[in-house]
């Protein structure tokens, strides 16, 4: 009976077979662990800027009274943080899901670290923290969507002004990297701070979203625990990585890896 017959053609086909269902089924029951952590974390995240705006706007319509204007500034800034949580945490989203279609044009490193640091400056300044900024004169050219770079770039340096306290450092350097195990070559940012640095022991969670080294010291606002999620993704998607190495007291570094294009004087 030619239709009874199964075709197996090895006899570990089946084995195979079941492996590879076995593999899916654990992937996607890691997704969807993914996916409700995700929104529990959001739901805790939007909880107390929602329950701050909910309790002013209440009180105040109790009360009849008019909000004062530190009222009034400080509920519309728990709206932008808010607002700014929701626009972050939908980008990251589509970043982790591949679902972001990168628009890169060639962009000059070195041009584009003096632009960051430009805006930047004045950060570091009301603090009283130095920031140098050491790259080739020459161009160190990159395939990037320049918005998606200088947001993670921006991110970094956001952090290192923030863990640093007024009157110290942060060092920008630009070099080429030659990387081991990887057939092309590098460019590689550096940021570092001589800033308060981060525990070992969070060290390998940094880069996850909503995780923060040290609760008390963590930014009392504006900071969402997102930054370096963020930067990291943006990175990824360049084919580049983010590492960081810090001592607690004395500093962080955060090295940015990106894939660099031959360019005619060095190639
Ligand atoms: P946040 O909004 O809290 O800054 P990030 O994702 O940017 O979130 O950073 C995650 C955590 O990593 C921070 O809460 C902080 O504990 C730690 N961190 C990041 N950058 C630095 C730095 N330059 N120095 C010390 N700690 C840092």
């Amino acid at each position: 009976n030619e239709s009874a017959s199964f075709p197996i053609r090895r006899k570990d086909e089946f084995g195979e077979i079941s492996k590879a269902l076995r593999d899916m089924n654990e992937s996607l029951a890691k997704a969807e662990r993914a996916r409700k952590q995700l929104l529990s974390d959001v739901a805790h995240e939007l909880r107390t800027p929602l329950m701050i705006v909910q309790g002013e706007l209440e009180l105040a319509q109790e009360t009849g009274d008019t909000l004062s204007p530190d009222k009034q500034s400080s509920i519309l800034d728990e709206v932008y943080r808010l607002s700014r949580l929701v626009h972050e945490v939908l980008d990251l989203s589509k970043l982790e899901a591949g679902m972001t279609e990168l628009r890169p044009g060639e962009e000059n490193l070195s041009s584009l670290l003096e632009e960051l640091a430009d805006k930047i400056r004045f950060l570091a300044e009301d603090k009283q923290i130095r920031l140098t900024l050491d790259g080739p004169e020459e161009e160190v050219r990159v395939s990037v969507e320049k918005p998606r770079i200088l947001q993670a770039l921006y991110n970094l340096l956001t952090n290192a002004i923030y863990y640093t306290n007024p009157g110290g450092q942060i060092r920008v350097s630009l070099e080429r990297a030659i990387v081991p195990d990887k057939q092309r070559p590098y460019a590689r940012i550096r940021i570092e701070d001589s800033g308060v640095g981060i525990p070992e022991a969070d060290l390998p969670h940094i880069f996850d979203r909503f995780y923060r080294a040290d609760h008390a010291r963590a930014r009392p606002s504006g900071g969402t625990g997102l930054g370096l999620a963020i930067a990291q993704q943006n990175v990824l998607a360049h084919q580049g990585w983010i590492d960081v190495r810090s001592v607690v007291g004395k500093g962080s570094e955060f090295a940015v890896y990106l894939p660099v294009l031959p360019s005619s004087s060095q190639d």
